[in-house]
């Protein structure tokens, strides 16, 4: 009898710790990096990378970038560079993986490798440019997006998950060798994970519209070059909202000036056929319904970036993430007074703590401050289809994706009452038509944005076992263990009996 009882208990043990094995495992699902312990052969024609374990997938940072690529892992041959990505992660497997491209160590400024598992969250996977932007965003520079427009990506791309697509004018890999990186790395941290569209302009400083036009016109960029730039992007994406820069340029940039002068140009003529016939031919025309201008002086919004708290970034309000996840990452630009305006300077000698914060400051601090301090909560619609704003604090206030895409709305369906239900059948809900796309897609995309490892929806659940599964083994496991346990205290009882 005494032998059967141990017999049982140990049982019980192993089943307990093989539950707390099993369990620890599912955790660690997160993609191992292996780079350290690879060996990377570099040739003239052709790398090879091997690690001693099983490779599944690589991410590069480029410092040329090369184009289209060949390589050859287990299955075979593989492309890379089709997309264009300075940032770029190739899903490839095997003990050896081999890179097809002349002169590939001085193309590349950073590789990493990674075995299976969840690819962790600070690679980027890069998904296409939107296909159909909520928002599309004007930033002339990079660096822009994290300043002056404060808040707008991390709320509504990091945390509701909505189609945000950055254009910018300038292309800052003309002259600094950092700043490309610094804009992905930069965008990606704040949660965006469309690739932004990058124009070809120089970066010039200028202190007027005039200016800034002759300045891009002495280096082959005329007023016609960038009206056609921006028709391109709105026709392209068919944004619901396009948000611009101040009429004046912030703090008096001339670039930022030619942007939303050219924004300004562009708007009558993108649903113009006539105009631009092979962008109307390639994306279709598009008449923008909101178009919000930073610091515009009617019909002004305010933007109330420190109460949008955001659970998608621990908590931190959405001018926070901004300046810490965002702006954080333009190292090559912490020297310059934008550090102290925002806040991000580690002395804060302007005692700048949240985007309200930024209108308090008084010219003392510095000259170039003026109306509003180019602070990065106030707009105004510029241009609108659906009406004035009432409630002046979301940039989709009145839109209705549906019925601006012209698509039909969404079947109501109604429920039937005095009918006897049917157990397999959910509720009927009626979708409300007036409801705006800002909560609609929070829901659809709500696991799209970035938190943790499970952000890339691309290498979830690729690898490994389906973690539901383990869930329902675990259950199942553990109802056994407890079984066991209520049979020993059984057998303890009749022995204490007997
Ligand atoms: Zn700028």
């Amino acid at each position: 009898m005494k032998k059967r009882f141990f017999l049982w208990a140990l049982l019980t043990v192993i089943m307990v710790l093989f539950c707390g094995v099993f369990s620890a495992s599912a955790e660690g699902n997160t993609a191992k990096e292996l780079t350290s312990s690879c060996n990377v052969s570099y040739g003239n024609e052709k790398t090879v990378i091997s690690c001693g374990e099983k490779i599944n997938g690589i991410y590069i940072e480029w410092k040329n970038l090369p184009g289209e690529w060949q390589g050859s892992d287990e299955n075979g041959s593989f492309t890379g560079g089709a997309d264009r990505f300075f940032h770029e992660f190739v899903n490839c497997s095997g003990n050896e993986i081999t890179v097809n491209l002349n002169n590939f160590q001085n193309k590349v400024s950073l590789l990493r490798v990674f075995g299976e598992g969840q690819i962790p969250s600070d690679v980027q996977v890069w998904e296409k440019p939107c296909e159909e932007a909520d928002i599309m965003l004007l930033s002339t520079h990079s660096d822009d997006e994290h300043l002056f427009f404060a808040g707008i990506l991390p709320y509504y791309a990091g945390e509701l998950g909505l189609d945000v697509q950055v254009v910018y004018m300038v292309d800052h890999s003309l002259n600094s060798a950092e700043r490309p990186h610094e804009l992905l790395n930069g965008l990606w941290n704040v949660g965006v994970r469309n690739y932004p569209v990058i124009g070809k302009a120089p970066d010039i400083y200028s202190e007027s519209l005039s200016a800034g036009y002759a300045g891009f016109k002495n280096e082959g960029y005329n007023e016609a070059h960038f009206v056609k730039y921006v028709t391109e992007n709105i026709r392209r994406f068919k944004p619901l909202v396009v948000i611009g820069h101040d009429v004046k340029g912030e703090y008096g940039h001339g670039a930022h000036m030619v942007y939303t002068d050219a924004l300004i140009k562009a708007l009558p003529l993108c649903n113009d056929p006539s105009y631009d016939n092979a962008s109307a031919d390639k994306y279709g025309l598009w008449d923008v319904p909101k178009v919000y201008l930073h610091l515009y002086g009617e019909n002004e919004i305010v933007m109330d970036w420190d109460n949008k708290i955001l659970d998608k970034f621990g908590g931190r309000t959405a001018f926070q993430v901004s300046i810490e996840e965002g702006f954080s990452q333009h190292k090559s630009q912490h020297w310059t007074w934008f550090s102290k305006w925002c806040g991000y300077n580690k002395d804060n000698p302007w005692n700048v703590n949240s985007a309200a914060d930024i209108e308090k400051l008084s010219s003392a601090n510095s000259g170039v401050l003026s109306k509003g301090n180019y602070s990065p909560r106030r707009f105004g619609l510029y241009k609108t289809l659906v009406g004035e704003d009432v409630n002046k604090n979301d940039f989709l206030e009145n839109v209705n994706e549906r019925e601006l895409r012209g698509e039909e709305p969404e079947p109501t369906v109604t429920p039937v009452l005095n009918e006897t239900p049917v157990a397999t059948e959910a509720p009927a809900v009626t979708p409300s038509a007036t409801d705006n796309v800002a909560t609609e897609n929070a829901t659809a995309n709500a696991t799209a944005a970035p938190s943790g490892s499970d952000d890339n929806g691309e290498n979830k659940g690729k690898k490994g076992i389906d973690p539901t599964m383990i869930n329902v083994f675990m259950i199942a496991l553990y109802l056994v263990a407890v079984a066991f346990l209520g049979y020993i205290v059984w057998m303890l009882r009749k022995r204490k009996k007997k």
